[in-house]
């Protein structure tokens, strides 16, 4: 269900990146000036999988989950009472299943869509649930890889409780300027190698780090701590060596490639892993 809910295809997103290649600009996600032949000095991968006597030891993915399980009917609500009331004030008829994470539709003017407005709520919801777009600019319009965000952005009610988005070790639980309180997960994939997911802004931490966590276990709430302007839950997937973890925020000097490389898109990671029960070894 899961799978089919996801429309962007990996043909797009090639498309897409083939289309800001053949530019030949890569497209830079910071201020620095761009480098001739900056992909071709990406260093090499260091995703290597986990051996099977640690994979053993290490609490099993089992399969993705998105971290929250509906989300509130942001494109119905009219006020600025009813969309800034918190997870425990909303009503059940509040919510609509997650929206799909489709490029077309997110990229589709806003200021369109309000024309109409009554016949375009799914779509009005989709784009301010998923505020920020995979390597997108804060630009409700935007898409991916047009600016320097890694990961992706989800509106969500202040208190909303955070679900894991795998199987795994929770690696870091800290809180800094930028991203407030933060947690990032680790997950180790057989065959795959190993992910962290990271989840900020939020309001409170509800595991320590060190501790095992099933797919989709409460592991803290939405809130609006470190650099942020309303409640909402960064979600972020980077790849790396097993037991470390480089973050990619505050976002460096990434080309769009780069970016490809060390990080994923979290949403479409989720739905593509959440199919398959990944067996421990
Ligand atoms: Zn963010």
């Amino acid at each position: 269900m899961r799978r089919e809910s996801v429309p962007v295809s990996e043909e797009a997103r090639q498309a897409q990146l083939e289309r800001l290649r053949r530019k030949s600009v890569a497209v830079r996600i910071s201020a620095h000036p761009v480098t001739k032949g900056a992909s071709s000095r990406i260093p090499p991968i260091h995703f290597a999988p986990p051996n099977q006597r640690e994979l053993a030891r290490f609490p099993s993915f089992e399969y993705a989950v998105h971290p929250v399980q509906q989300i509130p009917n942001w494109g119905a609500m009219r006020t600025p009472t009813e969309w800034n009331r918190q997870y425990g004030n909303m009503a059940n008829a509040d919510y609509v299943k997650v929206p799909n994470y489709d490029s077309e539709t997110l990229t589709i003017p806003m200021s369109s869509l309000l024309k109409n407005r009554e016949q375009h709520i799914p779509e009005i919801t989709a784009k301010l649930y998923y505020s920020t777009r995979h390597f997108g600019t804060y630009d409700l319009d935007a898409g991916e890889f047009t600016g320097s965000h890694p990961g992706v952005d989800l509106k969500l009610p202040k208190g909303t409780p955070i679900g894991s988005a795998g199987g795994g070790r929770v690696l870091t639980v800290e809180q800094d300027q930028n991203m407030g309180i933060y947690i990032i997960v680790e997950h180790r994939i057989e065959s795959e190698g190993t992910y962290y997911s990271l989840y900020g802004h939020l309001g409170e931490a509800l595991v320590q780090e060190g501790r095992a966590v099933k797919p989709g276990q409460i592991i803290g709430t939405v809130g609006m701590t470190g650099k942020t302007t309303a409640p909402h839950l960064h979600f972020q997937i980077d790849k790396g060596v097993t037991g470390q973890h480089k973050r990619f925020w505050p976002p460096k000097a990434l080309t769009a490639s780069e970016a490809e490389h060390y990080t994923v898109n979290p949403i479409t990671f989720t739905a593509q892993h959440s199919a398959t029960r990944y067996a421990r070894l």
